[in-house]
């Protein structure tokens, strides 16, 4: 059982204050999903979370284990997080990189085992890379490369995966599918998720709970249902919410501007 929280987080970019006082639990054995403005801080919540960002004041508890006095090989046997545009050297075949989620389990001079090989399989065929294995990241579409970069973190095997806009680079197709392989990893292997995203509806019907962040608070939480009103996204997102629907119990909303 892995259980990730925060407590009181504060994190600043120089002056800047981005997190202010943010305490959540990441639900267990749950999808949950971040969403927000455009710079309200939900990647850097997420960095956080994963100790690639170091608060200034507050705590990250893994397993009830402060992250920041856990080493890297500690955090990444549990934890995985696909960033949002993440750099990748452009000369390496996807397997390769693939094979980089496995490092946490590897020795300083191990080579690959038949479990390393074996989960890398099981990641590239989730996420339908099989033919693509052997193309170098740069002969990729960006979509192409996102599913890539989910394998990688599919590879690591961790209870916990943190994901930012996974479905960033996808076609509505791809989309859902990611989302559904999402889904099916949290519901067979019990896999606790925790996302960003940016579309509200997506947000709405494959979130078992939402974390809705603005100007770096947290500024509210609760079943899709419960959490997302009218008032609230009109606030939030300052849009004008123009049909509410439901599908498949879950609100499900027609935007249009301000303006119009
Ligand atoms: P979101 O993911 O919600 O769009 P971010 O967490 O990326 O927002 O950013 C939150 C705020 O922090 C923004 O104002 C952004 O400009 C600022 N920010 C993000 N990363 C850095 C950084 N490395 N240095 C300085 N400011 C940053
Ligand atoms: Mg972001």
């Amino acid at each position: 059982m892995v259980n990730l929280t925060g407590q009181n987080i504060d994190l600043k970019f120089g002056p800047k204050k981005i997190l202010r006082d943010i305490s959540l639990e990441v639900p267990y054995e749950k999808i949950s999903v971040i969403i927000g403005p455009n710079g309200s801080g939900k990647s850097t919540l997420l960095k956080t979370l994963a100790r690639i960002l170091k608060p200034n004041k507050g705590n990250i508890l893994l397993d009830g284990k402060d992250i920041n006095r856990s080493s890297s090989k500690e955090i990444a046997q549990k934890l995985s997080l696909m960033p949002q545009s993440p750099s990748s050297p452009e000369d390496i075949t996807v397997r390769d990189l693939v094979f980089f989620g496995r490092h946490p389990h590897q020795g300083a001079f191990s080579r690959n085992t038949k479990k390393d090989t074996d989960a890398v399989e099981r990641a590239l065929a989730l996420t339908k890379l099989e033919s693509l294995k052997k193309r170098f990241l740069h002969q990729l579409s960006g979509g192409q490369r996102q599913r890539a970069w989910l394998a990688m973190a599919l590879a690591q095997e961790t209870d916990v995966i943190l994901l930012d806009e996974p479905t960033t680079y996808l076609d509505l197709h791809y989309q859902f599918e990611i989302l559904d392989l999402l889904k099916v990893l949290n519901l067979e292997k019990k896999l606790t998720v925790m996302m960003v995203l940016h579309d509200l509806n997506l947000a709405s019907l494959y979130g078992d709970y939402l974390f809705v962040v603005n100007e770096g608070k947290l500024y509210a939480e609760g079943k899709p249902e419960e959490c997302l009103s009218k008032g609230l996204l009109e606030d939030v997102f300052k849009v004008q919410v123009h049909e509410t629907m439901t599908t498949r119990g879950k609100p499900q909303f027609i935007f249009s501007s301000n303006v119009h």
